[in-house]
């Protein structure tokens, strides 16, 4: 009942109460590494989201009422079963996203089942304060209970990796949930959900509306009976949020966009930071919002580090995304494609050198992938701090390489942006390392490394970069409401 096909497209369905329900029209999917059409996602609106949030709201007194264990063996169970069909979800993934295999497989989805395994077990050992006032003869103590219906919204560059992360911890503290995934990439979330009831999720815990943001997603956060947003997306996206949630006073995690610097010492052990940066630039096509997109090397070693840096960029390998020896994939649009493309063309006019990749180099793609969305890695040098290759954030292969001079001079070009996610600092002096991690303007700071994550520690952003964290602790303090109780004695 769940994959009817019309003129062999995949179509998908909203999953509302438990049951899989049709929709009345539909938007076209595109698979990025063909630019064929070949799936088709239901448009949501409001009538669909009423339905979504109703189901939700009768869940919500039975899924509540259960015991942190209960919940906790349901969220394990589904990751078993998530993580049986591993190798079909992250065909899937890359099919509808554009990422390679070899990333779907070793990132996307091995988080996904993980998410539901650390939020099953770290909601059991949370503990709620409590002190004492003997003078007053009171003890006072907190309790936490779930706030109600939650809606989620995510983005397209890890799709299932992304949702999981904010489904896992909503229904674990027992909360209900009316997801909705980026229109352009709905598949594996309409996977998971062929998987709920096998794992024991009752109906109407989980609900997934699919559609665009202006329709679907704009009726969940105007609906008065989602009291909580949590939502991973664009900083433009995230204002407009806002606005639309004002008049209800809704609680809100905002995951944003950023700008991520990397800053590179001339103490630095070029062999570690040169295939890490590499990555931490271009993995997922650089559609990561933790990738680096800033390189400020120190003068001393700048010219070895652009000439090494630029011969390891050309290692990576841009193709059919099925084949796992593939490190670039599609990017997830034709539109994203010409915006990513405009930027290197933009850095070009102001006289930046493009060093490899876009415009540069040649891209011999297989027959069947003539019209995807691909680009080489792209790196460009000497461009000015104030140009928007160094400002706006491209999310997309491309990276910005200049020379800097002092400690004090990088802190504060590393600062100069409106976002504030994350920031790799390469260096073999650990009292610089410390000095230079406390003063920048950044939720996430990497030493030594990139994107290495103890999911119990917060994540998020300053600035622009967004509102609230998300983590063991963090998570468990949005997806509750707490209350200070006194007992006098
Ligand atoms: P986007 O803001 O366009 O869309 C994100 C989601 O919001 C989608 O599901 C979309 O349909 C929905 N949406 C759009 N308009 C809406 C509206 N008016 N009301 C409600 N929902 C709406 O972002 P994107 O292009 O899908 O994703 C890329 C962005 O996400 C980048 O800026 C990236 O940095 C950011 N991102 C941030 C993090 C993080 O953890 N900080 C992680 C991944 C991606």
């Amino acid at each position: 009942p769940t994959m009817a096909r019309s003129e062999s497209l995949l179509m998908l369905e909203n999953f509302i109460g438990g049951k899989f329900v049709p929709c009345s029209s539909y938007i076209d999917s595109y698979n990025p590494s063909t630019g064929d059409v070949y799936c088709r996602v239901p448009d949501s609106g409001k009538e669909e989201v009423e339905a979504a949030v109703k189901a939700a709201k009768d869940a919500f007194p039975i899924w509540s009422s259960k015991s942190p264990l209960e919940r906790s063996q349901i969220l394990n169970k589904l990751a078993d079963l998530i993580e049986h069909d591993l190798e079909a979800f992250a065909q899937a993934e890359s099919k509808d996203q554009g990422k390679t295999i070899t990333f779907a497989r070793t990132v996307d989805i091995p988080r996904a089942v993980q998410n539901f395994r650390f939020f099953a077990s770290s909601i059991l050992h949370h503990v709620t304060e409590c002190t004492e006032m003997p003078a007053m003869g009171c003890v006072h103590y907190t309790s936490r209970a779930p706030v109600g219906v939650a809606g989620l919204i995510s983005p397209w560059n890890l799709p299932l990796y992304l949702l999981t992360w904010k489904i896992a911890p909503a229904i674990a503290c027992g909360n209900t949930v009316v997801a909705k995934p980026s229109e352009m990439t709905s598949v594996t979330a309409w996977m998971m959900c062929k998987l709920l009831e096998k794992a024991g999720v009752p109906p109407g815990v989980v609900n997934v509306v699919f559609g665009t943001g202006a329709k679907a997603g704009e009726a969940l956060v105007c609906h008065p009976d989602v009291p909580l947003i949590s939502f991973t997306g664009s900083t433009l996206t995230a204002q407009r949020i806002t606005e639309k949630s004002a008049p209800h006073c809704k609680r809100l995690s905002l995951e944003l966009g950023g700008k991520n610097p990397a800053i590179i010492f001339d103490d630095a052990d070029l062999s570690q930071c040169i295939p890490t940066t590499v990555r931490s630039s271009f993995a997922n096509q650089g559609e990561i919002c933790l990738c680096t997109s800033r390189i400020f090397v120190q003068r001393g070693i700048y010219s070895e580090f652009l000439k090494r840096f630029v011969a390891e960029a050309k290692k990576w390998k841009t193709g059919n995304p099925s084949d796992p020896t593939i490190n670039v994939g599609a990017l997830i649009s034709k539109e994203h494609l010409e915006k990513v493309r405009n930027y290197v063309k933009k850095a070009q006019a102001e006289g930046a050198r493009i060093l490899c990749g876009e415009g540069v180099d040649p891209l011999a793609l297989p027959p069947g992938n003539q019209k995807g969305y691909f680009m080489l890695p792209t790196v460009i040098a000497e461009v000015k701090d104030d140009s928007c290759c160094m400002q706006e954030e491209i999310f997309g292969p491309v990276t910005c390489v200049v020379a800097f001079d002092t400690e004090e001079e990088v802190i504060k070009r590393a600062n100069g942006v409106k976002y504030g996610l994350a920031a790799t600092v390469w260096s073999s002096n650990v009292g610089r390392v410390h000095r230079v991690a406390h003063r920048l303007q950044s939720g996430l700071v990497w030493t030594n490394c990139w994107l290495v994550r103890d999911l119990n520690l917060p994540f998020g952003g300053m600035k622009a970069s967004g509102i609230g964290r998300e983590g063991a602790k963090d998570s468990y303090e949005f997806f509750t409401e707490v209350k200070t109780i006194t007992i006098k004695h």
